[in-house]
């Protein structure tokens, strides 16, 4: 079976081809600033890279070339676009409605539909890749994997907020979560490498976006982005947890707009506001150089960390395992030292020399005798979509 996975953004689109059950990918690849004179699709096969430089108009345009890329010459991975068997696609917001892969048809489109309200800037652009390859692969299987849905097994006293039930009922205001599909994962990965299925986990992504959920026996009991991915940790770009005060502040007296209150929690806060860059690297660089903006945003993200470790030590009544993913989780051994420090009280001991050691694949950093288990295990939303889009 060969499964395409697509990941459509508003000026991107990501992709992996499958041939299934092979968990590594045949080729992967992106293309950039879609749209604009200079788009550019990476493609790569095993270790070979190649870039090409060219006008990519649309979604449809970029799928196109990589259907091209994918099916002709002499080094082709498919004989014709029917090969593909099944397309995979992430969309971020499934509401209430999806807990788990749904196969597209016109009901799954309607719904997807319904939901750009709440996910203004995600879901038209999923959607948008969703009639692409539909047009592209009109043979193959399509099935939508949603960010939200793992988290759809939240207790209703976690995931509402105390505002009057008709907001719940009638608009649907709740928190809903992401980045499922990353944490589903690793805590995947996580259960089999402890060889204990009903494992108590805290997984921490960590990446441009960032997010944390207290999962046991594969569910998700709770996570800290909420009704929008503004929620929760301090991130790239985006605030994090804030007193809705804050935002009527800024409408009313301080005369801000509603467009300039989203630029500014979206794209002028987190560690960018903090530190002056969302580059967790950047910020690093200037703390080694005595900078003390840099010195205080690092101790805001971490602290933020650590008060949710605390929080949902207390939701899962205990911990078997803390699990570092995504670009910063995975790279950055100064942030998950702050973020496990002062925690001895939980059974969490970095080992330090394991937390600087670089490798590959999954890694236990926990000091040997500790209690519970620190492990950095490297995210793979796209196998996880292929392992749903197979299983499904
Ligand atoms: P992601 O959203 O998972 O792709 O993560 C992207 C972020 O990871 C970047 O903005 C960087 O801040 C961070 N990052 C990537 N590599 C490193 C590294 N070696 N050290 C620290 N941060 C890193």
């Amino acid at each position: 079976m060969n499964i395409f996975v697509v990941n459509s953004g508003s000026s991107s689109l990501k992709y992996q081809l499958f041939r299934w059950p092979d968990e590594q990918p045949l080729c992967s690849g992106l293309v950039e600033r879609i749209g604009s004179a200079q788009a550019e699709i990476t493609h790569q096969v095993g270790p070979a890279e190649q870039r090409h430089a060219l006008a990519v108009p649309s979604h449809e345009a970029g799928l196109r070339a990589v259907v091209r890329l994918l099916t002709d010459g002499p080094g082709a991975l498919l004989p014709d676009p029917a090969a593909v068997d099944v397309v995979g696609h992430r969309v971020v917001h499934g509401g209430e409605f999806f807990g788990g892969p749904a196969l597209i048809d016109a009901a799954v489109k309607a719904e997807i539909k319904e939901l750009f309200g709440l996910a203004p800037l995600h879901n038209p652009a999923n959607y948008q890749g969703i009639e692409v390859a539909e047009r592209l692969f009109p043979g193959a299987r399509q099935v939508a994997v949603f960010d939200t849905a793992f988290h759809q097994t939240l207790p209703e006293y976690a995931f509402r907020y105390a505002l009057p039930t008709a907001l719940y009922a009638e608009q649907r205001i709740r928190k809903y979560g992401f980045h499922g599909t990353s944490h589903q994962y690793v805590a995947g990965q996580a259960a089999a490498h402890l060889g204990n299925p009903d494992a108590r986990l805290i997984t921490i992504h960590l990446g441009n976006g960032c997010s944390m959920a207290a999962v046991r026996g594969g569910r998700s009991l709770d996570t800290s982005m909420g009704f929008s991915p503004l929620a929760g940790l301090v991130m790239g770009t985006r605030s994090g947890d804030l007193d809705p005060s804050v935002l009527l502040h800024l409408l009313g007296p301080l005369g801000y707009t509603m467009e300039q209150v989203s630029t500014l929690l979206n794209k002028e806060s987190g560690m960018l506001g903090l530190a002056g860059s969302n580059d967790l690297r950047d910020v690093g660089r200037a703390l080694a150089a005595g900078d003390a903006r840099a010195a205080l945003a690092l101790d805001i993200y971490a602290y933020r960390i650590r008060q949710y470790i605390g929080a949902y030590a207390a939701v899962l009544n205990g911990l078997d395992a803390l699990v570092f993913t995504a670009g910063v989780g995975e790279n950055d051994a100064l942030v998950r030292a702050r973020a496990c420090q002062n925690l001895e009280f939980f059974g969490l001991e970095l080992d330090a020399a394991r937390n600087e050691a670089r490798a590959p694949g999954l890694r236990d950093i926990s000091h040997p005798a500790a209690r519970v288990r620190i492990l950095v295990i490297p995210t793979n939303e796209e196998l996880e979509i292929a392992r749903q889009c197979a299983a499904l």
